[in-house]
């Protein structure tokens, strides 16, 4: 538990209004005030009892659980994390932090993150692929997709190496 990723204070995830939850939004509120909701990777579990404990300093076991809970943290603004997980040789790393949080910070504000379907895992020792779907809205438009995302194992840290766009399988309900 050596650090916390914090949300920025321009972030407002319009999706936990979507969720259920009575939140007043005060420009800060802090995660700890939101840990008795569901948790946003989609998972069926509290948020306390799934991907809190990573946005609190704990390196998940697998690239499954990274996975999850970088989704879970777009959805709840906390782009620090997102830039912690990613591979520096990623080709979306940017070395302008301060401009990656801000298009972080704008992303999660703009998109509900509906549910997050995985299609796909694999994992050896230092590398593993998830396929997956994220059924995202912005404005009421449906900007769901489909990737297969590569990690790589990082002296005993799951990072995301990067993530190829596939298509969306066929027959499956959207949000829109
Ligand atoms: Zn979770």
């Amino acid at each position: 538990m050596s650090r916390k990723f914090l949300k920025t204070s321009n972030c407002k995830p319009i999706n936990l209004l979507f969720s259920g939850m009575d939140l007043s939004y005060d420009g800060m509120y802090k995660v700890s005030t939101i840990k008795t909701m569901s948790c946003p990777c989609r998972s069926g579990k509290q948020y306390e009892a799934c991907c809190q404990i990573f946005h609190q300093g704990k390196n998940p076991d697998t690239a499954l659980q990274l996975m999850r809970s970088r989704f879970a943290a777009y959805a709840l603004c906390l782009p620090d994390y997102i830039i912690h997980t990613t591979h520096p040789a990623n080709p979306q790393f940017f070395h302008d932090t301060a401009e990656w949080t801000r298009k972080i910070s704008e992303f999660s504000s703009h998109t509900e993150f509906k549910d997050l379907e995985i299609l796909g895992f694999q994992e050896s020792n230092i590398s593993a692929t998830v396929t997956f779907v994220a059924h995202l809205l912005q404005d009421q438009k449906d900007v769901s997709f489909a990737e297969k995302s590569y990690f790589e194992k990082v002296k005993g840290r799951w990072l995301y190496r990067s993530g190829q766009c596939v298509p969306l399988p066929k027959n499956k309900d959207t949000f829109a």
